[in-house]
């Protein structure tokens, strides 16, 4: 059984090198290192998913978020460059909080948060995912996806919400009539209105992907934006070519 996470696919089409370390190779573990802005990303999730578990929409404050949040914060600080940089991620997640608190209704109770499904999209392949969050609404169910970083266009797969959509549509035999990304930073929501027709083209796109994958023999590196943030950087093939573009006066040290 083949599984795919959009995350996977996503890797493979940026670079297959990368890929091949961490789904061939199983490379992680001994390379993966700790980054702030996934601790950072963590802890905002885990903080809305125990703001929602376990405070009536009354309590929903943002004093209350606040508590949760620093007290989440405590059980991991991995990734920091010193205090003050932890200090600077942790002003970040709070004010995006602070934002989400003021711009959206604190009444809503979520149908559903922070959870792995998957569901089969042939005998032989799986597409799996960790959803954030599922709202009932009018007209059926809202699939939310949370994004700590900016929004960027470039970055934006409405592949992937409709892969979410048909995650829990399989899951919950229901209808999902929206699919959305929430922008925390900004509360900016990126939604697509959902149809069971989709289900079927997303699926063969991911059939498609698949078999690349699986007959894939060389898995070349692919010098991308996130190369610096990279954790194979050190034994990747291109990764002098890559420290001297780095090098190179005008080229932004700071992505990824
Ligand atoms: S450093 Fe860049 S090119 Fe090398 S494996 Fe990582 S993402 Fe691919």
């Amino acid at each position: 059984m083949f599984r795919a996470s959009p995350y996977k696919l996503k890797m493979f089409e940026t670079c297959p090198q990368q890929y091949k370390f961490t789904y061939v190779d199983h490379l992680s573990d001994q390379y993966k290192t700790a980054k702030p802005y996934l601790t950072m990303g963590a802890h905002v999730h885990n903080a809305l998913k125990d703001f929602y578990d376990n405070l009536e929409p009354k309590e929903r404050t943002y004093k209350n978020l606040e508590k949760i949040l620093r007290k989440r914060w405590l059980e991991n600080r991995n990734g920091f460059a010193g205090v003050e940089d932890e200090r600077r991620w942790g002003t970040k997640a709070l004010m995006m909080l602070k934002v989400y608190v003021h711009k959206n209704d604190m009444a809503t109770t979520p149908a559903m948060l922070e959870d792995y499904f998957d569901t089969d999209v042939s005998e032989d392949v799986k597409v799996l995912g960790r959803i954030d969050r599922v709202d009932e609404e009018q007209g059926g169910y809202h699939v939310i996806d949370y994004k700590t970083g900016k929004f960027n266009a470039e970055d934006l797969s409405e592949l992937q919400l409709i892969l979410y959509a048909m995650i829990m549509a399989g899951n919950m035999k229901t209808n999902i009539h929206k699919a959305s990304y929430l922008y925390l930073p900004e509360n900016k929501w990126h939604s697509i209105e959902i149809s069971p027709e989709m289900y079927e083209e997303a699926g063969n796109m991911v059939l498609e992907q698949v078999e690349l994958i699986k007959q894939e023999k060389e898995f070349l590196p692919c010098m991308n934006k996130y190369c610096k943030s990279c954790d194979f950087l050190e034994i990747c093939p291109k990764k002098e070519e890559i420290k001297e573009s780095l090098d190179q006066p005008g080229i932004d040290k700071n992505y990824g």
